[in-house]
């Protein structure tokens, strides 16, 4: 029974049933029309009126400027590893080309390119913050994409951690370039347990002139707290997790970004020998056709429309109600973590320590093969299920997502003690 199990898994997470009861009735009959929500065409005024509302509850609840546009696209999280450097290279070529214009207005098209292809060699770069096991991969995919001159590592939270994720290095270490197309982090590393504590000070204003843009995958936090948009010039987040169901994935960017996007031209791009976007990651073309340029899963959106529903209902001050329920959950969990240091060993530092995804060790007994098999099963016959880690570090991870209660954190915080002090 649903009733019996708490899922801590980290994505795709739980979604509240009250949610899945009304997304099930919509899904067989929407709205009396004989039709359900998915099988409506995704062009009908039904459809747009389900994505409008999810978009305009979404700037509600976070409180986004109205000076951001809100594209909801598809290929997940990892999609937008891609779509992000497409879309900064498109930028960037289309800033170098307003200025090589404005120096010579008669310049012909050969010359144009030729100083194109120069600025790329001497000045195209895009900086990552890497700090755990996904914006590594946003690195790597950009890597692919572009080549690795092109790239670069302005921190790597493994050179002062033994190898592994779980500090984030001081600010006065990194190596950021001077102008980059892009400073891309991830605010909350799902495999790794890191979380930004704040919005990092040498960021500040970067992303004001739009000549960078500074982009945070917020997946694995996203509406558990508060986010200072005007620093950044596009968030995006999978839907699977805090928002909904798999399928869906929303940017908000930075709406004078896309005014510079629609007058790109993705040919000069290719003529300068860079990628070019395919039309599906392409946000100006997204944005244009109001996230409707191909056939958009309506059924996911309005998924994410009604856990917006929900929260803006159960929370009168928003994000920042839920962002408090986080934290005192978060705490209640660590608190008992630390509480038995002989017992576990939470991984990451302090300092970084994500209130989404609670990575440790159990190390009862000696044996950490054998104490967390034991809690895992232990676990599980309490119904408390999803707690392995990440096939790549191993250990306990515990996926706080908003669709645990207070009681759910507080049955696994139970369950953390009994385990802890039984023989
Ligand atoms: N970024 C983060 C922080 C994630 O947690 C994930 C998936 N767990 C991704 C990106 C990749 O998302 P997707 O699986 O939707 O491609």
């Amino acid at each position: 029974e649903r009733g019996d199990v708490i899922l801590f898994g980290a994505g795709p997470s739980a979604v509240a049933t009250d949610v899945l009861t009304t997304a099930a009735a919509a899904l067989l009959n929407y709205q009396q029309t004989g039709l359900g929500v998915a099988e409506h065409s995704h062009r009908s005024a039904l459809a747009a009126d389900i994505v409008n509302n999810m978009k305009a509850d979404l700037a509600d609840f976070l409180e986004i400027p109205s000076t951001y546009d809100i594209l909801i696209m598809q290929g997940g999280g990892s999609g937008q590893f891609d779509a992000t450097v497409y879309n900064s290279v498109l930028v960037w070529v289309e800033n170098q080309r307003r200025k090589i214009v404005q120096a010579n207005a008669d310049i012909s098209e050969e010359e144009l390119i030729r100083q194109l292809k120069q600025k790329v060699q001497s000045d195209l770069r895009l900086d990552y913050l890497v700090t755990g096991s996904w914006s590594l991969k946003a690195n790597q995919e950009a890597v692919r994409l572009l080549g690795p001159s092109h790239v670069n590592v302005a921190t790597d939270s493994r050179k002062i951690n033994d190898g592994k994720f779980g500090k984030i290095a001081d600010e006065s270490t990194w190596n950021l370039s001077d102008k980059p197309a892009m400073i891309y982090l991830c605010e909350n590393e799902t495999v790794d347990g890191v979380e930004w504590p704040k919005f990092p000070k040498s960021l500040e204003s970067r992303a004001s002139d739009d000549e960078t843009l500074v982009v945070g995958d917020f997946s694995s936090t996203i509406l558990s707290r508060r986010i200072p948009f005007d620093k950044f010039s596009v968030v995006y987040f999978g839907a699977q997790k805090n928002l909904g169901i798999p399928g869906i994935t929303v940017v908000v960017i930075k709406k004078s970004l896309l005014a510079t996007l629609s007058q790109a031209k993705p040919e000069l791009a290719r003529k300068a020998g860079l990628p070019v976007p395919p039309t599906i990651l392409d946000y100006a073309v997204t944005a244009k056709n109001n996230s409707l340029y191909n056939t958009l899963s309506i059924f996911d959106v309005f998924v994410a429309g009604q856990v917006l529903k929900k929260l803006l209902a159960t929370f009168p001050d928003k994000v920042r109600g839920q962002e408090a329920v986080s934290a005192k959950k978060a705490a209640l969990l660590y608190d008992v973590l630390d509480s038995y240091p002989e017992i576990y060993k939470v991984v990451p530092d302090k300092s970084v320590r994500s209130r989404m995804n609670l990575c440790f060790r159990v190390t009862k007994g000696g044996n950490v093969d054998e104490a967390e098999k034991a809690f895992i099963k232990g676990a599980t016959e309490r119904g408390l299920l999803g707690l392995k880690g990440h096939r790549s570090v191993g250990g306990i991870r515990v996926s706080n997502y908003n669709v645990i209660d207070e009681a759910g954190a507080q049955k696994l915080a139970t369950f953390l003690k009994d385990f802890a002090t039984s023989a």
